[in-house]
């Protein structure tokens, strides 16, 4: 009989979940609080409790291609970059394709997971669930928990000294839908994440006066990069990855401030990072340099104090008047179903094997899926995590000792500084490149580029020096699919699709007609000149 595994939640790690187990001959059963798919991408009305919250405006980071799950590519008219409704069709196409629906339990929420009193001989787990109030109790073989980790937000009001006596109004991004709230208010946002961003940009439109407050600053990049093409497509190569990952970090990070500082100068407009021997996550944004030479938002440090309508900064004397506070401060994870021996966070991470398994069970059977901040797309890396997994619970693939793996965690928890390459500010934060290149080569599926290059040059050229798509973990290996080839050589394609929407005549083709032309010609020159 196939093994019972447990699924929590059904946003994109849990469908990609659902998808792994069903290709490994799992029985999986997904648990989802909600009534439907989608998790943080699926946009409501209303802030719901216990959920994720998307602004109306929120648009992907990453482009379609690069956010592709490895065998299903998007469609080639759905927009490069996408607003929140496109990603959601997308989940529910995939869903569809793959007949996943069915194995979804929805409007219940799963309270505990614990143990089954045998589980050192077999590993299993007792799941209560509730559905419309009523408990039920089920074993499971092995558990997945898909809930990520943007449902509670951090707010520290407490590094806020006077918040209690400030008069105007203030709230969590979270809670943030659309800038009729800032409708002539003058507006303070705290946080330079992307959630921040957005938000100061957003508010300048309605808004009387915007304000945007960062303690570390942060390295701004636009979506339309080199070009025009997207950031990602350009910036993670395997080509690039290997210089960065070559070079000294401090030579590393100064390329990549030079690249940033390419469209504005940060340190003029005041957003430069603080420390920059760490890499933070880049804020995407097309808009923001925009606002601050136009005066439509202003960055401003720390703030130091709060008073009845106003607002004071660090080594700033005046006193700012301010109507609107909104702390773009951040998310806090928490597993509020598992006990703490099982997983614990501490310090905004938990102690797992490749950021998935609790390295101190028996058995391997729970895993945590997409529980880590990769530099670049989400999907292909909780798709990767959701394969690995799903044959650790099949037992095709092993886990290491508890010692190697508590080894490699406890080097992991100092985050220290690499000598080569980048080195990030938080431990969650990770080369996804280098991750999801681990976790395929534990699988089997890593493709070997010596070896493509003399089996399939055309195909190694793209896959080395092109955008490291998903679709290349499918050439080879487990979970092999035929149609990974063509979703390469067709990549650019799709991406250039929904811009060419008027036909132009392309100069720049035209030049590099003329440069082959020029290039055979030299070529027959050489020859002819070689025998004479
Ligand atoms: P975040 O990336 O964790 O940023 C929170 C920011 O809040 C920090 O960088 C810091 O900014 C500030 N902060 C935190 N604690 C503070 C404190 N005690 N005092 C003062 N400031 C404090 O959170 P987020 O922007 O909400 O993003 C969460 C995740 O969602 C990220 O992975 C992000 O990429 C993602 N996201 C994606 C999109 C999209 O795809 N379009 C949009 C939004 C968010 P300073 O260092 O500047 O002070």
């Amino acid at each position: 009989m196939a093994r019972k595994v447990a699924i929590v939640g059904a946003g994109v790690s849990g469908l990609a979940s659902i998808k792994c187990c069903l290709d490994e001959g799992l029985d999986p059963t997904c648990f989802e609080k909600s009534d439907d798919i989608g998790g943080v991408w699926r946009f409501t009305e209303y802030v719901e409790e216990g959920r994720p919250n998307l602004y109306k405006s929120l648009m992907s980071n990453t482009c379609k291609e690069m956010s592709a799950f490895t065998d299903f590519p998007y469609p080639e008219d759905f927009p490069v970059f996408l607003p929140h409704a496109k990603l959601l069709e997308y989940l529910r196409m995939y869903t569809k394709h793959f007949d996943l629906r069915k194995h979804i339990q929805f409007k219940t929420a799963v309270i505990s997971i614990r143990k089954h009193p045998d589980f050192s001989a077999t590993g299993q787990w007792d799941v209560i669930t509730e559905t419309n109030g009523k408990q039920t109790s089920a074993t499971f073989d092995a558990v997945m928990v898909c809930i990520g980790y943007l449902t509670d937000p951090s707010l520290p009001l407490s590094s806020f000294p006077g918040i209690d006596r400030f008069n105007g109004q203030y709230f969590h991004s979270r809670d943030y839908k659309t800038p009729e709230v800032f409708k002539d208010k003058r507006v303070l946002v705290v946080g330079m994440g992307n959630s921040g961003v957005d938000i100061a940009v957003e508010a300048m439109r309605t808004a009387k006066k915007v304000m945007i407050s960062t303690g570390r600053g942060a390295w701004v990049l636009s979506r339309v990069f080199d070009n025009g093409y997207p950031w990602d497509m350009v910036f993670l190569t395997r080509f690039l990855n290997i210089v960065r990952n070559s070079l000294p970090g401090r030579i590393t990070t100064r390329l990549i401030e030079s690249r940033a500082s390419q469209w504005f100068n940060h340190a003029n407009y005041g957003i430069i990072p603080k420390d920059r021997s760490v890499m933070r996550e880049p804020v995407i944004n097309d808009e923001l340099p925009a606002g601050i030479i136009t005066g439509k938002v202003t960055v401003r440090p720390s703030v130091k104090e709060f008073k009845e309508t106003s607002v004071v900064f660090e080594n700033t004397p005046d006193a700012e008047e301010v109507d609107v506070v909104v702390f773009a401060t951040g998310y806090k994870a928490s597993f509020p179903f598992i006990d703490d021996s099982v997983i614990k966070v501490e310090n905004k991470h938990a102690s797992l094997f490749k950021y998935i398994f609790p390295p101190l069970l028996e058995k391997p059977t729970l895993a945590v899926i997409g529980f880590l901040r990769p530099l670049g797309a989400v999907m292909p890396v909780v798709e990767i995590q959701a394969r690995w997994v799903t044959r650790v619970f099949k037992g095709s693939c092993k886990l290491p000792s508890i010692k190697t793996m508590m080894e490699e965690i406890n080097e992991k928890k100092k985050n220290k500084k690499n000598w080569f390459g980048l080195s990030f500010d938080e431990v969650l934060k990770t080369d996804s490149i280098v991750y999801v290149d681990q976790i395929a080569s534990l699988i089997g599926i890593k493709p070997s580029i010596p070896a493509l290059f003399l089996k399939d040059p055309e195909l190694a050229m793209k896959i080395f020096f092109g955008p490291c798509t998903s679709y290349q973990y499918r050439l080879t290996g487990p979970g092999k699919w035929e149609g990974a080839r063509k979703a390469i050589m067709s990549q650019w394609e799709r991406t250039l699709k929904p811009t060419r929407t008027r036909v132009v005549e392309d100069s720049s083709n035209f030049l590099t007609y003329v440069l082959k032309v020029l290039a055979m010609l030299a070529v027959f020159v050489g020859i002819f000149f070689s025998f004479i």
